[in-house]
């Protein structure tokens, strides 16, 4: 059997460090839930004695129920010069219902010195008194040594007596902390070793990195190498400066290419869908780059590459797709043949005949010269498509917009847009105010269709870009908008190119909309459940 490694997310302490984020009471339960369900054995949900807030998570948590994750509470060890009885953090923590109890303490000499200016023997029985305390008031404890790399480089005995200290006093776990993210993947490897080697037998090494150095992800999949059991890290490597382990990148590592048992099998399905969420509760734009998790992690472009995934996807996928719950996007642009176009219409569940797709093709081809381009605009190629096969079913028909724009003599600036459309034989007038131009065509118009279609209410704007094409197009300057939408699950591009960029917006905010509510996009998401189940 495959050795396990514990996964411990500190996205709701370490994770909220990061510049500009913050979650509510309720939104942390809602990352705790979303944890749950993706397996993590270990949710520390912070401290509960820093503020009111956290107290109040707490005690929710106290009352839910949670199927895989244990909750794990965070704190120090003892003052110098008190008891560990006496200590008011301890005394929070004992008085919390968290089972676990994760007790971040010294182990850099430098520190001592410099900073807290704490006798190095002192600290010893801080962290050995610390640690009994908690154990004999029944709780499981992990030893966060802070700083252990730079220690280990500075004074290896002092930082392994550190270690030796909490596992005897009996924390289950001691965590090597890479607090500043200086260290490089071989010291890390070398100094987890010694670790290994010297508690090994009466507690597991864990292994908390940052991404300073860029390592983040490489130094916490060497520690588990070199016998690290536990790995802390983050929901898409948020955290202060440039940010913690991301745990969406070492978790399907450690499961798919090192062999360990991380989650149960059928959970890792839905990494994509986790790191989206979580994305979404902290108001972060999911990146597309990510890896595993990422709109472009399995995106592919060109018609040599394309042939090779239909044949045999290894030919140019690290993984599955499925496995880690993302999809495999096939991009469209003018270098595109047919088969592209039929294999991304048929993923949409649109079946183009050989002589639609050549037709598609040319289309594409068509609107490119004109200053399209569909590798980002997903969402409006399969609007395309469908006007292809004569299966498009516009929302509305626009009868006419005006935005008016304003600027006042006190500098502000105003903008109203009216629209007059049809739905369902129905006329509608609204008139909204914006930001801008497109904020207050985009307020108009879903005021206008949201009673007919309630479901544009999930979609959110979520990019907007705009570039001025040059003139060697053959047809003057014009304006590209390219629109990103989500509705929480998936997230797609449109465009609209045009010599005015209020209407080159607006086409592009129309597909945005039209591109959400296809049947297919809702199918795409089912189909994605489908494979997790089919995996299971
Ligand atoms: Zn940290």
């Amino acid at each position: 059997m495959a050795a396990q490694v514990l996964i411990y997310d500190t996205t709701l302490r370490d994770g909220l460090q990061g510049e500009g984020m913050s979650l509510s009471t309720d939104e942390r339960l809602q990352v705790v839930h979303a944890l749950d369900e993706l397996g993590v054995h270990l949710v520390e949900a912070g401290f509960p004695g820093s503020n009111p807030r956290e107290a109040e998570l707490f005690e929710l948590l106290a009352r839910e129920a949670l199927r895989h994750s244990e909750v794990a509470a965070f704190g120090m060890t003892r003052r110098r010069g008190i008891s560990a009885a006496e200590d008011p953090g301890l005394r929070t923590l004992v008085d919390c219902f968290a089972p676990v109890c994760t007790l971040v303490g010294k182990t850099w000499s430098l520190h001592l010195d410099k900073v807290t200016r704490v006798d190095p023997e002192e600290n010893l029985a801080m962290i050995a008194e610390s640690v009994a305390f908690l154990r004999g008031e029944g709780k499981r404890v992990i030893y966060d040594a802070e700083h252990f790399f730079d220690g280990y480089r500075d004074d290896p005995a002092y930082a392994l007596g550190c270690v030796r200290a909490a596992v005897e006093a009996g924390a289950e776990n001691v965590t090597l902390c890479d607090t500043n993210g200086s260290s490089l993947p071989a010291q890390v490897a070398e100094a987890t070793t010694a670790v290994v080697t010297a508690t090994g037998r009466t507690a597991t090494v864990g292994i908390h990195t940052h991404d300073d150095a860029g390592c983040g992800v490489a130094n916490s999949l060497v520690a588990v190498e070199s016998g690290a059991r536990l790995v802390q890290g983050t929901v898409n490597g948020y955290g202060e400066r440039c940010g913690n382990a991301n745990l969406m990148s070492i978790v399907p590592a450690l499961q798919l290419k090192m062999g360990f048992d991380c989650l149960e099998p059928d959970r890792l399905g839905r990494l994509t869908e986790t790191a989206h969420l979580v994305d979404e509760l902290c108001n972060v734009i999911p990146g597309p780059n990510q890896p595993y998790v990422g709109r472009n992690a399995f995106a592919h472009k060109g018609g040599m590459h394309v042939a090779g995934i239909v044949r045999d996807a290894r030919t140019f996928e690290h993984v599955d797709p499925a496995a880690v719950g993302n999809h495999r996007d096939l991009l469209i642009s003018e270098l595109s043949g047919r088969g592209t176009v039929q294999a991304r219409a048929s993923q949409n569940g649109v079946e183009l005949s050989d002589d639609q797709a050549a037709e598609a093709v040319e289309r594409v081809k068509e609107l490119e010269h004109r200053g399209f381009q569909f590798e980002a605009a997903d969402g409006s190629f399969d609007l395309l498509i469908r006007k292809q096969t004569g299966a498009y079913e516009p929302l509305f028909r626009l009868e006419s917009f005006r935005v008016i724009v304003e600027k006042r003599e006190d500098g502000r600036v105003q903008t109203e847009a009216t629209i007059k459309i049809w739905v369902e034989g129905e006329r509608y007038v609204r008139t909204a105010e914006g930001n801008g131009p497109v904020n207050a065509l985009d307020r108009a118009l879903r005021d206008a269709i949201c009673a007919t279609y309630p479901h544009v209410r999930d979609i959110e704007l979520v990019n907007f870009k705009v570039r001025i094409l040059d003139e060697r197009k053959g047809t003057g300057a014009v304006t590209r908008v390219l629109l990103d939408a989500s509705d929480g699950m998936d997230t797609w591009g449109s465009i609209g190119v045009s010599e005015n960029v209020i209407e080159a917006s607006w086409e592009a905010l129309v597909d945005s909309l039209e591109a959400g509510m296809l049947p297919g996009r809702s199918d795409h998401v089912r189909h994605r459940a489908g494979d997790r189940a089919a995996q299971g």
